[in-house]
């Protein structure tokens, strides 16, 4: 395994947090992990107080963007052992991710041992109640300071995380968009990139006007088939069919996404992944068949969409009967917290570890 070095805080801030009112996002464990990328090679690992960087106006990732991250979650288990979700999954993105953006890979046993490590020594961070968890947040920066357009020659990879309360669950209003675009054939669509978030929230400032929280993209030339939403796919259940969007390069392969897939099947399910046009889903909402539809992402699992508006119209969807979107999350949830069986092997257990502070 490789040899971080440690460096801790002096006391806990975990007194000050009420883990019964978490605002999401807000509240910060105390460490985090870093390693620098430079001269070509993954070195100086370390864990450190959590708190502010100290970085260059020059720094590249501010100017030109090469800046990418992931977003995955862990879990205690009945049992007390610290579990999580498919994190290799997420290491292989990062790096398809680090691909084009032209920013180096991160070694698998770094990533691991890195996340393991400062999961063990904040592992009292990890909220016990039912639907809390500890979000985990991985990302990768250029950090050269240097005015021109090339890729940064230094890198930087973090790991922080936020405990995440059980926050109600609000069913969700969309609009489907035919002007803007989130990605196109050819572009970065599929990486967890940074500037793919800032294209998406003027677009969704417009519809959040009124009274949607959300978009519903589309595909960049014809605006003829639907993609996914700004940080979750879509799903839909027409008649007895879940349907999705395949992927294509312009959608995040969402894990959730795939894990929704696999269960769905495993429980007998007819799930078709194929090019999803906009035309089948209002017809299906017209003449009733569109039964359930609903996102999903590492946040939510699995958020219930009981408003679709497109053109003008709004097409409402009676979320109380959606029953498989309920089974599925009640299933994935369960699988992820260790209440029940995995039967994909998709949960990993952290081996508890002695940290030494040097
Ligand atoms: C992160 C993300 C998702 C969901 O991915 P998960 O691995 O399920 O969390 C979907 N779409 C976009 C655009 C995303 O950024």
């Amino acid at each position: 395994m490789a040899n971080f070095s440690i460096n801790l805080r002096k006391e806990s801030k975990i007194s000050e947090v009420d883990f019964d009112n978490i605002p999401f996002g807000r509240v910060f464990a105390d460490h985090m992990f870093i390693i620098d990328y430079e001269d070509g090679e993954w070195k100086n690992g370390r864990i450190q107080p959590y708190g502010d960087l100290s970085l260059s106006p020059a720094l590249s990732c501010m100017h030109y963007g090469q800046a990418i991250f992931e977003g995955m979650k862990a879990y205690k288990s009945p049992s007390n052992e610290i579990l999580l979700f498919r994190p290799l999954d997420n290491h292989k993105r990062l790096n398809r991710s680090a691909d084009r953006m032209c920013m180096p890979s991160l070694p698998e046993d770094v990533f691991m041992s890195g996340l393991e490590l400062l999961l063990n020594i904040d592992s009292d961070w990890i909220p016990q109640k039912e639907g809390s968890s500890l979000y985990i947040r991985p990302f990768m920066i250029g950090t050269d300071d240097y005015l021109g357009v090339k890729p940064s020659s230094k890198y930087s990879f973090i790991i922080y995380f936020c405990p995440v309360g059980s926050y109600y669950n609000q069913h969700l209003r969309i609009q489907i968009e035919e002007k803007y675009v989130r990605a196109a054939a050819g572009g970065v669509g599929y990486a967890k990139a940074a500037g793919n978030y800032a294209a998406s929230m003027y677009p969704a400032s417009l519809v959040q006007k009124h009274g949607y929280q959300q978009l519903l993209w589309t595909d960049a030339i014809e605006h003829k088939y639907i993609e996914e939403l700004g940080t979750s796919n879509f799903f839909a259940l027409i008649g007895d069919t879940l349907i999705t969007p395949q992927l294509e390069g312009t959608i995040l392969d969402g894990i959730t996404r795939d894990s929704v897939i696999k269960l769905a099947k495993h429980l007998g399910h007819r799930v078709e992944e194929k090019r999803f046009e906009v035309a089948e889903l209002i017809e299906a909402a017209k003449n009733g068949s569109l039964k359930e539809a609903f996102a999903t992402g590492t946040a939510a699992t699995l958020a219930k969409i009981e408003t679709i508006a497109f053109r003008g119209t709004d097409y409402n969807i009676d979320v109380e009967s959606s029953v498989l979107a309920e089974d599925l999350a009640n299933r994935l949830d369960a699988i992820k917290n260790g209440h029940s069986e995995d039967p994909f092997g998709w949960v990993h257990k952290v081996e508890p570890q002695a940290v030494h502070s040097y």
